[in-house]
């Protein structure tokens, strides 16, 4: 780490509606995604368009109580 994903937290863009996302439980939440070479980017969306993308057969473990 270099501190460049310190200052990357400080604006979130939610990547589904390209909103910026209010720091207020549960969001934002972190998604982290990664390519065939070991690379990875973080993703930033509300909860609530990260459940409206999702197919409703696939389960969340996370946030269960929402
Ligand atoms: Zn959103």
């Amino acid at each position: 780490m270099d501190g460049k994903s310190e200052m990357a937290t400080d604006n979130m863009q939610c990547c589904f509606c390209g909103e910026e996302i209010a720091r207020i439980s549960p969001d934002p939440v972190r998604l982290q995604v990664a390519g065939e070479e070991g690379e990875t980017q973080e993703l930033y969306c509300h909860l609530a368009h990260l459940k409206h993308a999702m197919h409703p057969s696939v389960p969340l473990y996370i946030w269960t109580t929402e």
